[in-house]
């Protein structure tokens, strides 16, 4: 065979597996786009990661770098950094608790935005970047990428309740803003040291010690930026850094000319833009009202008086009304997340059917503590995807519904976000339960929503509150309807 033939294969390789990776992303996030395929789509994307992965091997073998006497010991370290981070993430994903989703994201994705950033501190440190225009896209994508780091392991700690409020202090933006002056300058220090030399700023300080420098202001611009921010926006902050990561993947792949590295990133920033937006639009503020206000946290707006009172039922009398309607719309918030009820629920709404009831889930877009939970959720509980429908193409079906079932859901149904101007939720979309004709409502107590505001919902004359932890409250329901002889379809 012709020896140059064979030289080539490696390089052939790299691109037929670039090529793969970037069809099996996009077509992995297509199928991600309904819950019907979500799945799927999660396990084409892995099939793409896998290749990207193996392609990376590839690139070992190219011509240039065989000639390398720490090629196997490369090789090695990758196969053990490969095992280590494999193997916990497997355990890791076996593990998580469905409330513990967002905080594992917040977790994965800062050490996306570690690992772009660790690739620009090998460029940088290995003096390899070439040319102006890369070394600012290295830094660039340093810069994104250790604040989405140290950002996102704040918000982990926030989210896992290690953070517990939010930390503000006097002129806290103007630090902010001359942190990112700092970082920016040292950044232009080493662009211009690159170019000439004989340059001596910061005192004589060297080229090493100024990125270690670069990189410091750069992670505390991350922990600064994130700290203030109230714990009930950490979902959307996530988001935003997942956005950022994307970027700087994207930037040192451009640095790297590694188009799997470009592509991974572009889609990754894009998804975390869009969803980022999604996400501001659903609770109708902006992405900057996010980051500089304090959603969640004290609200000094004061409601008015709310009419009417609290009236409590007992489990097995609401199941057993249920069990006599003829149309319920079940509302699923974070609180059945968090009492893991999706089985039982399941359960019995299989009983309700088995009595001729029509049932239909109502979500809404930021139900739970990240977009997409309460889906999970439902599939997770085998619930079939014809029976759960979003809020536009639900909300209208509430005022002919004999029964609107609550479960652990508190901000999603608040009227005063129709109503009321000063509260913090007013103008985000919520779902109708309050026009159905009776309201079941399942929580342990008078716990407030994440938006810390009281739900007149729960006061109304057709609202009766079922009180108890959402799991424990649907076992009594199941046997209360049992009671009457009715047994579910198998
Ligand atoms: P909420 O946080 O408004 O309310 C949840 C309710 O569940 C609480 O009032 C609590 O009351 C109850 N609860 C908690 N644990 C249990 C349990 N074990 N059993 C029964 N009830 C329980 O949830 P929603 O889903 O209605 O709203 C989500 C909120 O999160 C919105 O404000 C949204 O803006 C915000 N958010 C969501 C994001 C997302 O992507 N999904 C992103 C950012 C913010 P009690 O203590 O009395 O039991």
């Amino acid at each position: 065979m012709d020896i140059s033939l064979l030289a080539s294969l490696p390089s052939l390789g790299i691109g037929a597996a670039d090529l793969a990776t970037a069809l099996l992303f996009m077509y992995g996030l297509h199928r991600m786009s309904s819950p019907a395929t979500a799945s799927s789509g999660i396990s084409v994307a892995g099939i793409g990661m896998a290749v990207a992965v193996l392609a990376s091997f590839l690139y070992a073998f190219d011509v240039d770098s065989a000639a390398r006497p720490d090629l196997w010991m490369n090789l090695g370290l990758a196969v053990v950094a490969l095992a280590l981070g494999g193997g916990m993430a497997w355990w890791a994903g076996r593990t998580v608790a469905m409330t513990a989703m967002p905080q594992m994201v917040a977790i994965y994705n800062g050490m996306g935005g570690g690992a772009a950033g660790a690739i620009a501190a090998v460029e940088l440190f290995g003096g390899k970047t070439q040319g102006m225009t890369a070394l600012i896209v290295t830094l660039l994508g340093a810069l994104i990428g250790a604040v989405s780091l140290s950002g996102s392991l704040i918000a982990w700690a926030k989210l896992d309740g290690v953070i517990k409020n939010p930390l503000r202090f006097k002129a806290q933006q103007v630090v902010n803003g001359v942190v990112l002056l700092a970082t920016l300058a040292v950044g232009a220090y080493l662009v211009v040291a690159s170019v000439d030399k004989s340059v001596r700023v910061l005192g004589g300080l060297g080229v090493p010690a100024s990125i270690y420098l670069f990189f410091g202001f750069a992670l505390v611009l991350g922990i600064l930026m994130t700290l203030p921010i109230g714990g009930a926006d950490m979902p959307v902050v996530i988001s935003i850094f997942n956005a950022f990561t994307g970027l700087a993947v994207g930037l040192e792949g451009f640095v790297l000319q590694n188009p799997a590295l470009m592509i991974a990133g572009m889609v990754v920033g894009a998804a975390g833009l869009l969803l980022t937006l999604l996400m501001a639009r659903a609770m109708n503020r902006s992405v900057s009202n996010v980051v500089f206000s304090n959603f969640g946290g004290a609200s000094k707006h004061k409601p008015g008086k709310i009419k009417g009172e609290l009236k409590p039922m007992q489990p097995g009398d609401a199941g057993i009304a249920m069990r006599y309607a003829s149309s319920v719309i079940i509302v699923p918030g974070y609180g059945l997340a968090a009492a893991q009820g999706q089985g039982k629920l399941f359960d019995f709404v299989k009983l309700l059917q088995a009595g001729g009831v029509s049932v239909k889930f109502a979500i809404h877009p930021v139900a739970g503590r990240m977009p997409g939970q309460m889906d999970v959720l439902l599939a997770e509980a085998g619930v079939p995807y014809d029976m759960i429908f979003q809020l536009e193409d639900i909300n209208d079906e509430f005022k002919t519904t004999d029964v609107a079932l609550v479960i652990g859901a508190n901000d999603v149904v608040n009227p005063a976000a129709r109503t009321d101007k000063g509260s913090p939720i007013f103008g985000m979309p919520i779902l109708n339960a309050d026009q159905a004709k009776k309201v079941f409502v399942i929580k342990r107590g008078e716990g407030k929503g994440y938006a810390g505001i009281v739900n007149a919902l729960f006061y109304g004359d057709n609202c009766h509150m079922v009180y108890g932890d959402a799991q424990a409250v649907l076992v009594e329901m199941i046997e209360a309807v049992r009671g009457l002889g009715l047994k579910a379809a198998a």
